[in-house]
């Protein structure tokens, strides 16, 4: 059986005693390698590594530290299927998601290329007599991230090729489920002229995230993953001086007004809803149509659409949606069906009733697309996060009560409205407690030149990811006032410094 490990200082670490974990093939439902699981002492190496490598990668110049971006650019073109068959395997997801998880990835990568213009400080001349002021931004020095299972590539390419092109020593800490993908972007970077040590992966779970925690040398902390986890990584991190950005879970919202093109907003929520099979944090899990009418007529048309999905392993051409992550995962989201039903949600479409029977895949973790209506507030499977195929329609009696549900929210990751009223569309993004607003967009996901990052229990942390925010996050401002020889006044000055 195949086995993952770790990558250290340019190599694989070939020689990994101790703990180790199952990786599955969610589609069969079998196991198909071990990783291995990082200790203190794997963590240690590998901040060591990037601690030796960080006195050179930081005095590179910026134009040099893109040109190695743009060969990886180039390398992950190649690779891109190669890499999406390898996230489509282990995750389960359908193969063209994977590639367009891969493209949204590259496209940080390419803004990553823009290092040296991104990096520009600023200057003020002749700030007091003979005296000029600067600000310049400056690597941290070695700094992490910890990813989960749902991308397992565009999540860590949200952060590495800006911290790298920053300057900083990156070593990353992917999901257990799904560790590969780390193994090849290392590989291509490695290709790509990246100096060793300069990018590390330590495989692993909680004893590896605590170590990076607690590791005094590392400055700076990026986490995706769900929210008790986030809120831990930020509390533990930021009481060890660190830097942190965590991003937790969601519960994204979709407002369908009267007056929207339904036929787009049914396109709109199917894919938005059992994509992935809802295991996106910018899925849409939660459908508020605005008016009975409105309720009633988009209830008939998505059940129809959700008769018609093809549920299917993720490497077949046409499937519309693949398994879920793990065999746990899959009881976690049935059981939540289950409350639903308790609850008292009218349950249109139960998934349970998915019985996958094409050979060799009846053990996978499938799941059938779930419809709820007539969901309420104060239902369970309204507050939590349930990342699986479940839409809970919940009907609003008008635009403000869709608002004041959707602001009491804990989660604000990402939310849309659906109307073609100006003002309305203009009053929603305005006054929504959600970090990303989609306008007739499903999933508004910030192209890579924005940030990405929620509001409220969806994000710890003062900065957004990638973006100008994560140059922000991975460099840190100095500013520099200088006065040359020929402006230099004899004599001690007591009182607090003037320019003017
Ligand atoms: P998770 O929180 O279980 O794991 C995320 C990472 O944290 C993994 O690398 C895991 O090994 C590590 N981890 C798990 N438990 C830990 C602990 N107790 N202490 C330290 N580290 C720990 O998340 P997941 O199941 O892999 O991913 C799904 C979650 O991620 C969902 O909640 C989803 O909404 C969220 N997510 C959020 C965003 C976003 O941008 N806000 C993006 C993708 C996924």
């Amino acid at each position: 059986m195949e086995s993952i490990t770790h990558f250290i200082n340019g190599e694989l670490v070939t020689n990994q005693a101790g703990r180790s974990s199952d990786v599955f093939n969610p589609a069969t439902g079998a196991v198909i390698a071990k990783v291995a699981m990082a200790d203190h002492a794997q963590v240690d190496a590998a901040v060591a590594a990037a601690s030796a490598a960080f006195v050179q990668w930081s005095a590179t110049s910026s134009l040099r530290r893109a040109r190695v971006m743009f060969k990886f650019k180039a390398l992950l073109e190649e690779h891109a299927e190669q890499l999406a068959r390898l996230i489509s395997k282990e995750h389960g997801k359908v193969f063209e998601d994977a590639l367009g998880e891969v493209t949204r990835g590259l496209e940080v990568v390419e803004f990553a290329c823009g290092a040296p213009h991104l990096l520009k400080g600023e200057l003020s001349e002749s700030v007091g007599s003979g005296v000029d002021c600067q600000s310049m931004r400056q690597p941290l020095g070695v700094v992490a991230g910890i990813t989960p299972f749902n991308f397992p590539a565009m999540v860590p390419m949200w952060m590495f090729p800006v911290a790298i092109v920053c300057g900083n020593c990156f070593i990353l800490k992917p999901s257990e489920r799904v560790p590969s993908s780390s193994l090849l972007l290392a590989d291509l970077l490695s290709k790509a002229g990246l100096p060793e040590g300069v990018f590390n992966v330590v495989q692993g779970d909680r004893e590896a995230v605590d170590a990076l925690i607690a590791h005094p040398l590392v400055k700076a902390l990026s986490f995706v993953g769900s929210t008790p986890v986030a809120r831990h990584i930020y509390r533990t991190g930021a009481a060890n001086g660190k830097r942190v950005q965590a991003l937790g879970g969601a519960k994204n919202h979709l407002v369908i007004m009267p007056d929207a093109d339904l036929d787009q907003a049914v396109d709109a929520l199917m894919g938005a809803a059992y994509g992935s099979a809802g295991e996106r944090c910018m899925a849409i899990s939660v459908a508020v149509p605005v008016t009975d009418a409105v309720a009633d007529a988009l209830v008939e048309r998505l059940t129809a659409r959700i008769r018609k999905l093809k549920i299917a392993p993720g490497t077949e051409t046409g499937a519309d949606m693949g398994p879920l992550i793990t065999a746990q995962h899959l009881e976690k989201v049935r059981s939540y069906i289950q409350i639903g039903v308790e609850e008292g949600a009218e349950l249109v479409v139960d998934g349970r009733e998915f019985v996958m029977q094409q050979e060799g895949y009846e053990q996978g973790f499938y799941l059938g697309a779930t419809l709820f209506d007539h969901v309420k507030a104060d239902m369970c499977i309204y507050r939590e996060e349930i990342f699986g195929p479940v839409l809970a329609v919940v009907r609003a009696e008008n635009f403000s009560a869709a608002m004041d549900m959707i602001n009491a929210h804990e989660f604000g990751n990402g939310v849309s409205i659906f109307t073609r009223d100006g003002d309305t569309a203009r009053t929603f993004a305005h006054g929504i407690e959600v970090g990303m607003v989609g306008v007739n967009v499903p999933i508004p996901v910030p192209m890579a030149f924005h940030s990405f990052g929620g509001w409220k229990n969806s994000l710890f942390g003062d900065h957004h990811m990638h973006g100008p925010e994560g140059v922000r996050f991975y460099t840190r401002l100095k500013a520099v006032t200088s006065r040359w020889p020929t402006g230099i006044r004899a004599g001690a000055d007591f009182v607090m410094p003037t320019m003017a």
